[in-house]
């Protein structure tokens, strides 16, 4: 996402880098406007944003520095619409979410994922399925909810979303549940019927909340629809999905600019854990390459429990890390979300992130290799790592089917990890590696 926007500001900031002079000035300005423009961003919006940079920059006077402060905070002010940031919970729960959007936008995934969010967080939540529309909706979502553990609630056989939502908000209210997501029905392109059966459904819900998902890659015509839905409805949310796939940004700016309405979530891929809340200045930060160190340690301690991180703190400093651990490791990392998306938050690691085709840690060859090997191990033998001698190592080859050189190449490297988790533990654990993250993150070069 912003990838082409993030390239023109660092060519636009390199057009200032030595010359102070207005001709330096209008460089970097047209390739600035150019870049927004290719980037689906609304011609007025560009005309605006580079009016008020150019008056910002005549002010203070012609610098890199003036440039970038002046492109963070326009962007900024511009990416924060007024209204709610993240989700904000009802005084009385259930807090009611409708869930609206085109067919394909990813509303579907964005329901399961929020309820990921929200069930992180330690909310009890409940999905309603009322997309009726589509056959298969319903049964996606049984799937998606059933492999995430999340609770759905259907009615077989129904056909009146009217129905199926009324009992979904009675459930919810009886089963004393903090939140209810209410999907409804998508469909190809905006209609009256389709309008009017949200509008019922909203008028007996009267929801605290109504997201609409909008695709990162619809460019103008996706800003369009969400100011129809906004009309009709009234949209007190976007939730915007593939950032991870856009490349451009402009619907994010005009979802913000042109319609006012706060984007309130970001999709980052196709898993459940892939979804962040949008903040404004977090973003800008990002898009400059500066990384996003509060939100990666905002996510970690979700999904760490302070409690196992120190007693794993504790194994570690004693030498005592096994395989058992490494397991319980690798299946917390999984919970991040995808290497990508982990990658861009890094400060200077946002262009790498890019470049990375993504990597999956759950279908990783090495990653299945790994596992194969661990469950070849005895009891014994995952608990404790020195017990593998040559013949161990070899009944463990021939158990996970890969050659004695993988098997010993593996264990270096764990033995290397937990060498190196020993002097990190030393630095204060988990705790440390925020502290050296943040260290990282205000060293970088501006
Ligand atoms: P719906 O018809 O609006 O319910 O759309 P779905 O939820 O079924 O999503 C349509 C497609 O988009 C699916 O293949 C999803 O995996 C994909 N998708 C949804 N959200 C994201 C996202 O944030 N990133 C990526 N890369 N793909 C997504």
């Amino acid at each position: 996402m912003f990838e082409s926007i993030s390239e023109s500001f660092r060519l636009a900031l390199s057009k200032v880098r030595f010359v102070d002079d207005e001709k330096a000035l209008k460089n970097a300005l047209d390739v600035l406007k150019k870049a927004l423009l290719k980037s689906d961003v609304h011609h007025k919006v560009v005309k605006e944003f580079i009016a008020t940079i150019e008056s910002d920059i005549k002010q203070k006077g012609i610098g890199q520095k003036q440039l970038l402060d002046s492109i963070k905070s326009n962007l900024t002010d511009i990416l924060t619409a007024s209204g709610n940031q993240g989700f904000v919970y009802s005084s009385v729960p259930p807090t009611v979410v409708l869930m609206a959007g085109l067919q394909g936008s990813g509303k579907t995934t964005s329901t399961v994922k929020l309820a990921t969010y929200l069930k992180l967080r330690k909310k009890k939540v409940l999905v309603a399925a009322c997309d009726l529309q589509r056959l298969a909706a319903v049964e996606q979502l049984k799937q998606l909810c059933e492999v995430n553990e999340i609770e759905l609630f259907y009615i077989d056989g129904e056909t009146d979303p009217l129905t199926v939502a009324k009992a979904a908000l009675d459930k919810a209210k009886s089963g004393l549940y903090d939140v209810l997501l209410v999907d409804t029905a998508g469909r190809l392109a905006i209609d009256e019927v389709l309008m009017s059966q949200i509008k019922d459904i909203k008028t007996l819900l009267n929801p605290d909340e109504i997201f609409y998902v909008a695709d990162a890659m619809s460019g103008q015509d996706g800003v369009r629809s969400a100011d129809t839905f906004n009309e009709a409805l009234g949209i007190s949310g976007v939730i915007l999905s593939k950032f991870d796939a856009d490349t451009k940004g402009g619907v994010a700016i005009g979802i913000a600019k042109q319609i006012g309405i706060p984007l309130r979530f970001i999709g980052t891929g196709e898993k459940p854990a892939d979804i962040e809340s949008f903040i404004p200045d977090r973003i800008v930060s990002r898009i400059m390459g500066e990384g996003d160190l509060a939100t990666l340690v905002e996510k970690t301690s979700t999904i760490i429990d302070e409690k196992e991180a120190k007693r794993l703190n504790q194994k570690i400093k004693k030498g005592q890390f096994n395989f058992n651990d490494f397991l319980e490791q690798m299946e917390s990392v999984k919970k991040l979300g995808s290497m990508k998306s982990i990658l861009g938050m890094l400060p200077g690691m946002g262009a790498m992130a890019n470049q990375l085709k993504d990597i999956d840690l759950e279908n990783s060859k090495e990653i299945i290799h790994i596992k194969a090997m661990i469950s070849s191990m005895t009891l014994k033998e995952r608990e404790n790592p020195e017990l593998l001698n040559n013949s161990r190592k070899r009944r463990i080859a021939e158990g996970a089917g890969l050659s004695q050189m993988q098997v010993n190449r593996f264990l270096k490297q764990f033995e290397n990890a937990s060498k190196m988790a020993k002097k990190f533990a030393g630095k204060g654990g988990a705790r440390g590696l925020a502290n050296l993250l943040a260290q990282a993150g205000q060293n970088r070069p501006r």
